[in-house]
């Protein structure tokens, strides 16, 4: 395996890695660089990508205007060969896991903020030329869009870069207040550095964002790991450049200080806004609070489960257990087929044949691993005194001895570089890299997720795995589950895995994504988040009422952003400016299809002619 450059390094570079993990980031890369046969770049078809309804003239005008605002320096154009990268040097000028082709989703320019009144000044800025902009935090969104701006031609917001500020590490609060280019790897860091004896809560991988997690609504896995439920205040620019702070914020402390609640009490007084600034294109979050985890025992471990049909009784008997507070955190279920996957070995090295591994060749694998030859793999965390977690743990194996052959793993039963013990520091706060591993599956591996809510319910359950199940099969997709399960309701998130070399196969994706987003609705059940390209399926998905929810979205969107200036589309949003203008992908629209062979997702000739 040839040795790559070395990944940046947090000393260095905001976006880095902790020195603590650079063997294994300098690992994981050569290992993603050794399974790509694509080169890094190749010469651009397309020059600048120039926002909608813009001259060249009148967009070098802007850029230069920008460029007065911000400095020469923190605003540049995208005309150089798009380079995809990895996780640790990811692009903020295009989606590195593109579905389309990789010069559509693209933007026009980035600019580089250095506090909340640049921000303003960019808003402004948008304003006056017409130019839309799409802020990011880190950009390490991956599998739902990166950093692509939905209208391509856009300009990037890039607030992580300049913008990587712990404002504040309360001790006596236990909290924090943070700017967006915050990433899990730096706070967690920090808080070491200042042996503070608090955890952070981090989702799969730690490089990103804090701030910009939170406010797409992403979860993490301990008992904190509703990451927007955890925070407490913002302040955020308005489209129109006016600054709000949210909360306890808004009411002034004393000689000009920062309130002294701010951090302490989410709602304060009047309509809880806080909600409308996620998931939405409502406001750029500069600052944002969050509460801390007192450090306590823990205790990771894994169930196994025999066979595929065991499925809804596991969800039925997490659910008691989840609501009454027995689970420590939101655990995850998975299919054994991930456990092949998670070693960072390509498909080829399980199966070489045509198609999805099928069940028996999985089930030959796993019986050689320390998982065994099951269908299903628990992983939980319980946290306390060791007393406290041995009664937990008494309880949970006695509620699923009720499935017959259930088997409970602890760290010390498994070798040290099993899965689970990865897991055992994700669920205590350490932020890892493991979960890359599974991006090794193919050549230029590439991911989407697929993230329907259901209740935790088996039946219900069992009705969006088995749309899952046929319509994975029916286009030739390896089905990668991973459920998180909470009390009430469970995340069921597949990893859709693709070569972007493959327009064929990306072609498959787009079509399977597009079935599952509608099957699932038509039962009742709805995506929690996606894609950028799948935004407007999904918003129309949450249609009761003839579409009251989109149509209140609109009203604020149109209120808060006349000019619809930022991130239009968005979640499904889009402004006045745009609406009904054929920038909407809806269910059944081959654009996304045509793209991928080189075409674009903006509006047809005749569509665009009434913008
Ligand atoms: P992360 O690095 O945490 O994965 P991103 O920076 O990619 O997150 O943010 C996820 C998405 O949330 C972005 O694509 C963008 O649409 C939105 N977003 C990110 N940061 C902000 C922000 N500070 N204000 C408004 N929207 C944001």
């Amino acid at each position: 395996m040839k040795s790559q450059s070395p990944p940046p390094s947090l000393d260095a570079r905001y976006s880095g890695i902790s020195p603590r993990l650079v063997k294994i980031a300098q690992n994981a890369k050569d290992k993603l660089y050794s399974n790509k046969t694509v080169p890094e770049s190749v010469p651009r078809r397309h020059g600048v990508r120039l926002p909608p309804d813009t001259t060249g003239e009148a967009f070098d005008e802007a850029i230069k205007a920008l460029r007065k605002a911000l400095g020469e320096d923190n605003v540049v154009l995208n005309d150089k060969p798009l380079v995809d990268g990895w996780y640790l040097e990811h692009p903020n000028t295009h989606d590195a896991f593109h579905l389309v082709d990789q010069e559509d989703l693209v933007s026009s320019a980035t600019a580089y903020p250095a506090s909340t009144a640049d921000v303003q000044a960019v808003v402004k800025w948008a304003n006056e030329h017409g130019i839309p902009i799409y802020p990011i935090s880190m950009g390490r969104n991956v599998g739902y869009g990166g950093t692509a701006p939905r209208v391509p031609g856009s300009v990037v917001v890039d607030l992580g870069k300049r913008m990587n500020k712990i404002i504040n590490i309360d001790a006596e609060n236990a909290s924090c207040v943070v700017e967006p280019g915050v990433s899990y790897f730096a706070l967690y860091d920090e808080i070491q550095r200042r042996n503070l004896p608090f955890w952070i809560d981090c989702p799969d991988l730690g490089g990103g964002s804090v701030l910009g997690n939170a406010i797409d609504r992403g979860v993490g896995y301990t008992p904190m790991g509703d990451h927007f439920g955890a925070h407490c205040g913002m302040e955020v620019v308005l489209p129109t450049g006016e600054l709000l702070r949210t909360g306890m914020g808004a009411l002034p402390g004393k000689d000009g200080a920062d309130n002294p609640t701010w951090q302490s009490f989410p709602a304060a007084y009047g309509p809880y806004s806080d909600g409308i600034f996620s998931q939405s294109n409502f406001g750029i979050v500069c600052q944002m609070g969050f509460h801390l985890m007192h450090e306590t025992g823990h205790q990771s471990y894994m169930l196994t489960f025999p066979r595929d049909e065991d499925f809804p009784d596991i969800v039925e008997i997490i659910r008691p257990l989840a609501q009454k507070g027995i689970l420590g955190n939101i655990p995850q279920l998975r299919h054994v087929v991930q456990e092949l996957n998670v070693t960072g070995h390509p498909k080829s090295h399980w199966y070489s044949g045509p198609g999805p591994v099928p069940r028996d060749v999985i089930r030959k694998h796993a019986s050689q691993m320390p998982c065994g030859d099951c269908a299903w793999v628990f992983y939980g965390t319980q946290y306390g005194d060791e007393t406290a977690i041995k009664t937990q743990l008494d309880v949970i194996k006695s509620a699923f001895s009720a499935i017959n052959g259930f088997k409970f793993f602890l760290p010390l039963d498994v070798p040290p570089d099993h899965y689970l013990n990865d897991r055992a520091l994700v669920c205590s706060g350490v932020p890892v890299l493991r979960e890359l591993e599974w991006l090794n599956w193919k050549p230029n591996s590439a991911h989407l997720f697929f993230s329907p809510i259901t209740p935790t319910r088996g039946r219900d359950a069992q009705i969006v795995h088995d749309i899952n199940v046929r319509l994975h099969a029916k286009y030739g997709i390896d089905l990668f589950p991973t459920l998180c399960i909470a009390g009430r309701e469970m995340h069921y998130i597949t990893n859709i895995i693709y070569d972007r070399s493959s327009d064929e196969e990306k072609r498959r994706v787009n079509a399977l994504m597009t079935e599952l987003i509608a099957e699932t609705a038509r039962e009742g059940y709805g995506e929690y988040r996606t894609h950028l390209l799948y935004a407007d399926q999904v918003a129309r998905t949450y249609n009761w009422n003839d579409n009251a929810l989109m149509r209140f979205n609109e009203t604020i969107k149109d209120a808060l952003d006349p000019n619809g200036i930022l991130a239009p589309g968005r979640n499904g949003i889009w402004p006045k400016k745009y609406r009904g203008k054929g920038w909407e992908l809806l269910a059944g629209d081959d654009r996304i299809h045509k793209a991928i062979g080189g075409g674009t997702i903006a509006p047809s000739r005749a569509t665009k002619a009434k913008l």
